[in-house]
């Protein structure tokens, strides 16, 4: 009852008070999502800044469009730009890297979504953690990298990460309600990317535009070449141990091709709760925001009608060995989930540009976790040069590798 009554306060003051919402990488898949779900809530929401790394363009219209109290495009090349375009807007335009890690700390911002991606996210996430804002994350190489900082420090300023990523929006799901009980394992969904069932003979000539194309989620870039070469799998175990506070043997990875279960929590009684949903971020988005209420839209209902079917299978870890690498690395513990994940970063990079192929990206990954000297308990500094140090590794490994195939 007591409970009840404290959540219909929270629920009349948050109608009262709009949430001010930072969107950082708001002109990326998830961030457009972002967007549109604070444009069908508006009486729960605003947008109080948005940013971007390029795409000015998109940053103006949305700015136009949302009327934040401030912007930032991390690339100066297109500073001049946006702030001719919104000069007549009582909107402030920084540019910078230093800027987007301290626009955070803006004393109007209530919760900040970090859509960033890669390890580039990690300064403006600490920054909004120790100003005690909400955090709503889909930036999983955050965590992947430096995740026992990062929950370290949230737990030193009180402040809640809520997940975006679907899985592990599912998995908070199923926990609600379930504070004093004890997980036993939990068991995250993978569609199986593109290449499901393919094997290693028919992984040899993949171009980019066969990587992208993913069966069930429209999504950036990078992300959806970590889901064909299953590496995306490996991230979320580790941003899973980092959120939940699971170790690796509580970790289980099932490839279900439909994306409709979205992960499963097994409890000690070996009762089993499972979030079920259509692929579609917006979902996962929109409980990130509202939580811990659920506000109703008019998206497409899932039913089992249209999916007669659901499908599991175990990963195939022989074809996709990025996977094996994560139980590596996650195994390991310190540096070297933050060493994976940069090396990855470069060679997903370098792979986009035709640089490397596909097959190659877990080997250049493995080579330079192989070069990384182990540190057990990394600092803020240790986790930044670990994360300098893989990516100068990976590019030479990136280098020699197109010199032998150009030979
Ligand atoms: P995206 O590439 O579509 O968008 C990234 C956004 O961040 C853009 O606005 C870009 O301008 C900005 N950005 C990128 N690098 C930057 C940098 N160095 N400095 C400043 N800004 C930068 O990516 P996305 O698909 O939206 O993914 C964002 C994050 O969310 C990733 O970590 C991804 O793994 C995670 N995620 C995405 C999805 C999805 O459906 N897209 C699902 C789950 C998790
Ligand atoms: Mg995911």
């Amino acid at each position: 009852m007591c409970v009840l009554y404290d959540n219909f306060l929270y629920f009349c003051s948050s109608i009262m008070m709009k949430k001010r919402i930072a969107v950082l990488g708001s002109t990326g898949s998830i961030g457009r999502q972002t967007l549109e779900v604070i444009s069908a809530n508006k009486d729960f929401f605003e947008v109080e800044v948005l940013t971007a790394n390029s795409n000015a363009n998109l940053l103006i219209k949305q700015a136009i469009k949302h009327l934040p109290n401030a912007v930032v495009i991390a690339d100066e090349k297109y500073y001049e730009n946006v702030k001719q375009a919104l000069s007549s807007y009582d909107i402030k335009v920084y540019t910078g890297n230093e800027s987007l890690a301290q626009i955070v700390e803006m004393s109007t911002i209530d919760m900040v979504l970090i859509a960033l991606v890669g390890f580039a996210g990690l300064k403006p996430v600490m920054n909004a953690i120790r100003c005690r804002k909400l955090i709503a994350l889909a930036n999983k190489e955050v965590l992947v990298g430096a995740g026992e900082l990062v929950m370290k420090t949230a737990k030193e300023n009180n402040t809640s990460i809520i997940p975006v990523d679907s899985e592990h929006s599912a998995i908070f799901q199923c926990l609600h309600g379930e504070l004093y009980n004890k997980i036993e394992s939990v068991t995250i969904t993978a569609s199986g990317g593109p290449f499901f069932g393919k094997t290693i003979k028919d992984l040899q000539h993949i171009t980019p535009e066969q990587a992208l194309n993913h069966p069930n989620w429209s999504m950036g870039n990078k992300i959806t070449i970590d889901s064909a070469t299953l590496m995306n799998k490996g991230l979320e175990m580790i941003e899973a141990k980092w959120l939940f506070d699971l170790s690796p043997s509580q970790i289980k990875i099932s490839v279900h091709p439909q994306s409709i279960i979205h992960s499963l929590v097994h409890f000690e009684d070996g009762s089993v709760k499972a979030q079920i949903g259509l692929p579609d971020m917006r979902l996962p988005i929109q409980y990130a925001l509202s939580y811990p209420f659920r506000l109703q839209n008019q998206y497409k209902r899932f039913s089992f009608s249209d999916y007669p079917s659901l499908t599991f299978f175990p990963p195939d870890t022989t074809t996709f060995r990025c996977l094996p690498i994560a139980y590596y690395v996650i195994e390991q513990g310190g540096n070297m989930p933050c060493c994976m994940s940069s090396a990855n970063e470069m060679a997903v990079e370098a792979f986009l540009k035709g640089t490397l192929p596909f097959l190659q990206i877990a080997e250049v990954v493995e080579k330079t976790i192989q070069q990384i000297p182990f540190l057990a308990t990394p600092s803020m500094e240790d986790c930044l040069d670990t994360d300098r140090e893989s990516r100068l590794i990976a590019k030479e490994i990136i280098k020699k590798q197109k010199s032998k195939t150009c030979q």
